[in-house]
């Protein structure tokens, strides 16, 4: 086979519990451009027990077709079973470019596809895009501790596999008017395919938080000075309904949660505000707030890089800042 034979966008559709997962969402859209800079069209592959009802939420979402693997032993994620079948809607479909969220699911089930069908694998990708004279997928991620930008490309092989973080790409339009093509897919899975057996699942704690999803961030950095100072942060995040997260410094400290991490071995999020306060604005940090809408950056240090990324900066104590912009608040 040649590489030529290998055609089209494919996107791994994560599925929770029958819920289709945002990062899966935000592939489409950026599957869909890929798909057009090819010329080619755009698939989704979903995985699971008795979720062929979501295929055409995922057509509205850009998709042109949908290839569903339906089956039993399919109903909650195991490694095996679900490698095999993405493989062999790989083999069968032979797509130029896949496409797979960098969750903790993805980050298992990929690179064990990747070898399967004998391809290389990118992972954790902020960024790509088509290289207009190869038509080569050019996949974006830091490399050395964050130093360095690297785009990776897959000359020799296809598909070319990236694995890309939630939170990156942007959510696509939906459209209830699209139409396409709904597949159903048999991958050939027996019981013996299932080597584990699932004793438990514990569901997630529902008031956990999940910062990729907050509109408003209040974003704590060392300048903060201390555990207790952070009070200042929660006032502000309460009157403005918006949640806390903070640098690796504060997390290192135990001043929050690890789940509020922003940064490259943190979440990367995308709120309509994103408040940096005393954070000196790191290259590891800003890869995982620099999307933001509209960035606010208190820092005592004029020179501190955060102002290169915010559009407004203030240059103060943090300690004294908050507290002064909650009250002014309050009064509004
Ligand atoms: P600092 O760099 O110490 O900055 C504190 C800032 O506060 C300074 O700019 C200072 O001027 C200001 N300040 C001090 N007092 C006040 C005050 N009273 N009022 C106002 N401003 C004040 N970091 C992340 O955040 N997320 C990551 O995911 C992440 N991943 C990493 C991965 C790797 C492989 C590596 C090597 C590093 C990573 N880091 C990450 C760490 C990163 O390099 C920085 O060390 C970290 O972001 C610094 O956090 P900070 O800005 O809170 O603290």
């Amino acid at each position: 086979m040649s590489l030529a034979d290998y055609k089209g966008v494919l996107v791994y559709i994560e599925q929770r519990n029958k819920e289709i997962q945002k990062v899966s969402i935000e592939l489409l859209g950026k599957g869909k451009e890929i798909a057009d800079k090819l010329g080619e069209k755009l698939s989704a592959v979903i995985i699971g027990y008795d979720v062929k009802n979501l295929a055409q939420e995922l057509i509205y979402y850009g998709a042109e077709r949908v290839i569903v693997v339906d089956d039993k032993i399919l109903e909650n994620f195991i490694t095996e079973p679900y490698t095999k079948a993405l493989t062999a809607v790989i083999n069968d479909e032979k797509p130029e470019v896949v496409l797979v969220g960098a969750t903790s699911i993805g980050r298992d089930l990929s690179p064990r596809v990747s070898a399967r069908v004998h391809t290389g694998l990118t992972a954790d990708c902020t960024s790509l895009d088509i290289d207009e004279e190869t038509k080569q997928l050019l996949m974006t991620r830091p490399a050395f501790g964050g130093n360095i930008m690297a785009t990776i490309i897959c000359p020799d092989h296809r598909p070319q596999i990236s694995t890309v973080r939630p939170g990156v790409m942007l959510k696509p339009h939906k459209d209830t008017s699209r139409t396409g093509e709904i597949i159903d897919f048999d991958a050939g899975l027996l019981p013996t395919d299932v080597n584990i057996e699932i004793l438990e699942i514990v569901k997630e704690d529902k008031k956990k938080v999940n910062i990729e999803d907050a509109k408003l961030l209040i974003s704590a950095g060392r300048g903060i000075g201390s555990k207790e100072n952070m009070v200042h942060l929660y006032e502000l995040a309460e009157e403005l309904k918006g949640e806390v997260s903070g640098s690796r410094a504060v997390i290192d400290n135990g001043w929050l949660d690890k789940e509020r991490q922003v940064g490259q071995t943190g979440r990367t999020v995308r709120p309509d505000l994103y408040f940096a306060c005393g954070i000196s604005g790191a290259i590891q940090h800003v890869a995982g707030m620099e999307e933001s809408e509209l960035i606010i950056a208190i820092n005592k240090n004029p020179d501190a890089a955060i102002f290169e990324v915010a559009d407004i900066g203030i240059v103060g104590d943090v300690s004294k800042v908050i507290p002064l912009l909650t009250e002014e608040i309050k009064k509004l």
